[in-house]
């Protein structure tokens, strides 16, 4: 039997007898599951002294890999039916756990590792896709590929003991694994929650899958999808049915922030300055045409609002960029594969005169959003001098979104 294939072109192929010490890899290996085959770059150098790399053309630190030996490594290699070639790169797209399970029905993966400064940029077209695993710079592909080596091999049939363990993990339904534990029940003071060992099976389930979104609402905000929300068990959900028809969703938000002194003025991202020289009061920069077009988006998807995303009680918001708080959910609302159709917004301010400082704040905003300007309203009024902006003890603003499902 022929397992699934790897073919990795590499310059360290020693780099990769980690993967015969690594469990449930191991086993694969031994199962014929799957075989690692590497292709030493090097063989494919030029010269005597096999060269595989050379000086960067312009000038620059470092050495490049030659595009001849990638290439004559490459057509060195048979290829399956079924394949793929992945080229290991910082510059690729972010590896998920989804791209696992695309690339599980394949027979094959040819992965290309880089080294030194990176390679000539004539092997790109070599690739199906440009992968990276994550945002910072290693020294070469090899630990990039073991990591794909390692995370494809787990999800083949015949190689974790229990197949059921890669149902709830992590990433599965782009939530958390729950907390889990073994014995000992008690373990230095700490207790294993009581529900776990209850043996009713229906509330552990829930339990864990209520840890399970609580943990990445926490961890990893940026993962939570209109889709995630709805299997919250106690958000206020939206019936399936019926949202796979709902082609438009409409969001309403409402801001409001305090005049003080010694506080910076700053709304859709621009800096006014008040006639008394007043500021806007609040944990962030307290932008209030921002704020309310975030509550606006959440609104529109019933995911709550901004305080449930960066709650003041966080120090890592304490004086943040509204503006960059906007470009994260505005993140969350497209994961789920909804778009901005337009967006109007009113300011509500008996000074400073805002009028002229639209033009900037749109464009603030659609460069944040990237949408088109014109897909933004942003009026203001003042109150005459009714309520608390009319006595000028604060700013607030309305908004509305309309979103469409792409
Ligand atoms: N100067 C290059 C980086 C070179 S790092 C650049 O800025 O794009 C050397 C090699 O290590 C790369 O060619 C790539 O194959 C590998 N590598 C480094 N970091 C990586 C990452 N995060 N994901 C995938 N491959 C990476």
């Amino acid at each position: 039997m022929s397992g699934f294939n790897f073919d990795v072109i590499t310059l360290f192929p020693k780099a990769f007898e980690l993967i015969n010490n690594l469990g449930v890899i191991t086993k694969a290996l031994d199962k014929n599951l799957i075989d690692v085959n590497l292709h030493d770059l090097r063989e494919y150098g030029e010269g005597s002294y096999r060269q595989v790399d050379d000086k960067p053309y312009g000038g620059g630190a470092g050495m490049v890999l030659k595009p001849e030996p990638i290439y004559k490594a490459y057509e060195s290699i048979r290829k399956l039916p079924k394949s793929k070639t992945l080229l290991m790169t910082p510059q690729g797209k972010v590896l998920k756990q989804k791209d696992f399970a695309r690339w599980s029905t394949l027979d094959q993966i040819i992965i290309i590792c880089g080294q030194y400064e990176g390679f000539d940029e004539r092997i790109r077209c070599l690739a199906d896709e440009e992968i990276s695993i994550g945002d910072y710079v290693l020294s070469g592909g090899e630990i990039p590929a073991i990591s794909i080596i390692n995370g494809l091999t787990r999800l083949l049939p015949g190689t974790l003991g229990d197949p059921d363990s890669l149902v709830d993990e992590s990433h599965n339904s782009s939530l958390l694994e729950y907390p889990q534990y073994t014995r000992p029940l008690t373990f230095k003071d700490m207790k294993v929650p009581d529900i776990l060992v209850s043996g009713n099976h229906e509330e552990i389930k829930s339990w864990r899958r209520r840890k399970s979104f609580e943990r990445t609402l926490e961890r990893r905000s940026d993962l939570i999808s209109n889709e995630n929300y709805k299997k919250s068990p106690q958000s206020k959900r939206i019936i399936k049915e019926n949202n796979q028809f709902m082609k438009f969703r409409i969001g309403n938000g409402y801001d409001i922030h305090r005049l003080v002194e010694d506080r910076d003025l700053i709304i859709g991202g621009v800096k006014l300055h008040h006639p008394e020289s007043l500021g806007l009061d609040g944990h962030s920069d307290a932008d209030v045409l921002s704020h309310s077009i975030m509550d606006a988006l959440l609104g529109a998807l019933s995911l709550g609002d901004i305080g449930k995303y960066f709650p003041p009680s966080d120090e890592k918001w304490k004086n943040a960029d509204s503006l960059f708080l906007l470009s994260k959910v505005i993140d969350l609302i497209r994961q789920d594969g909804w778009e901005i159709n337009n967006i109007d917004s009113v300011l509500v301010a008996e000074r400073p005169k805002i009028m002229p400082h639209i033009k900037l704040m749109k464009k603030n905003i659609s460069e944040i959003l990237n949408i088109d300007e014109n897909l933004i309203g942003i009026k203001a009024t003042t109150n005459e001098k009714l309520g608390p902006e009319g006595r000028e003890e604060g700013i607030s603003c309305h908004s509305v979104v309309l979103l469409e499902k792409k």
